[in-house]
């Protein structure tokens, strides 16, 4: 299926509304020439109200760790946004509930074979490095810590905590995070996408 039809069925999909508190709402975005693929959580309750993920503080802080400006990241032909859940799931006690999990299964493998330019796929978050780290990491921090060999293999794969400042306290306890991974992250995603691109 072509991704423009591709993207109008998965953004009229109501598959688990019963179980979304505000109904459904896919956020998603993707075009045919994106080279870089963020496969995160699930939208939050602003994004949500926004109709528009990563406008907020979040959103900034990936930007930056990826060395992107906001038109290079918003730009669909240059980066797709592919979460585990592509709608708000609810907040529990402890945050945001988990994606969906009817999810990725329904949408995901269609939405990939339509991106045959994806070079590079960050893996955002303990939810989508357990769908797609290939690898059964102990912790989110095994996984942020294997960039070495993620970056390796095929397809290339990096591991990433969420950058919301809920995890601030993480990434003050784990500084060769941002001494070692950022850089070569930028590096990876500067081949990719030429700063004048922006
Ligand atoms: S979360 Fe996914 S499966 Fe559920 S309604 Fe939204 S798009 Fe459909």
């Amino acid at each position: 299926m072509q991704l423009p039809q591709l993207l109008a069925d998965t953004r009229a999909c109501t598959l688990c509304e019963p179980n979304l508190p505000l109904g459904a709402k896919p956020l998603l975005h993707a075009g045919r020439g994106a080279k870089l693929l963020i496969i995160g959580q699930a939208p939050g309750r602003r994004a949500h109200d926004a109709g528009t993920p990563w406008q907020d503080a979040s959103g900034e802080r990936l930007r930056d760790w990826l060395g992107l400006t906001a038109e290079q990241f918003f730009d669909p032909d240059t980066v797709a946004l592919l979460p585990m859940g592509f709608c708000y799931p609810g907040t529990g006690r402890s945050g945001d509930l988990p994606p969906r999990p009817e999810c990725a299964p329904r949408w995901h493998p269609p939405l990939l074979a339509a991106l045959p330019n994806v070079r590079l796929t960050v893996l955002l978050g303990r939810h989508a490095i357990e769908g797609y780290a290939q690898h059964p990491y102990r912790t989110m921090t095994d996984a942020v810590g294997d960039h070495a060999r993620l970056l390796a293999a095929r397809p290339v794969r990096v591991a990433l905590p969420h950058p919301s400042p809920r995890n601030n306290r993480w990434l003050a306890k784990h500084p060769w995070f941002a001494a070692e991974v950022l850089p070569k992250l930028r590096r990876r995603v500067r081949r990719l996408v030429p700063r004048h691109a922006g």
